[in-house]
């Protein structure tokens, strides 16, 4: 999708600190950090949102590559969460389907 943020990331256009990459998946830091480690996930090739996602593989690629990343930036054995915003309610702000994993500190729960 040619305005979308986050195919763009993936396309190189808009710069990001990528810390790991695949051919059809990327993961990066979060411009606004909510954790000391927050990483986001996402397919390159265009989908919406959780909501629209068809394929399984998909979603779980996206999770395994946080766990992934996860364990490559030593925060594995403390723990974290992985979060997919999805619509308005959900609180979604890109539509581009993307995981959060967020670390280096106690999450709450209830998450607001
Ligand atoms: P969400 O609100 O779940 O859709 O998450 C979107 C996330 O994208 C937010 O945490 C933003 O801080 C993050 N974000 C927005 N623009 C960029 C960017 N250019 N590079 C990295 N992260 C971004």
């Amino acid at each position: 999708m040619t305005d979308c943020l986050f195919c763009r990331i993936a396309r190189k256009e808009i710069p990001a600190r990528i810390v790991a990459e695949t051919d059809e998946y990327l993961a990066f830091h979060d411009v606004s950090p909510q954790a000391p480690t927050h990483v986001l996930v996402i397919p390159k090739a265009h989908v919406a949102s959780l909501d629209g996602v068809t394929d399984p593989l998909v979603a779980g690629r996206v999770a395994l590559l946080a766990a992934e990343v996860a364990r490559s930036l030593g925060v594995a054995a403390s723990g974290y969460r992985v979060v997919m915003n999805t619509g308005a309610d959900g609180g979604q702000s890109v539509p581009h389907l993307h995981a959060h994993l967020l670390a280096g500190r106690a999450m709450q729960w209830p998450p607001g």
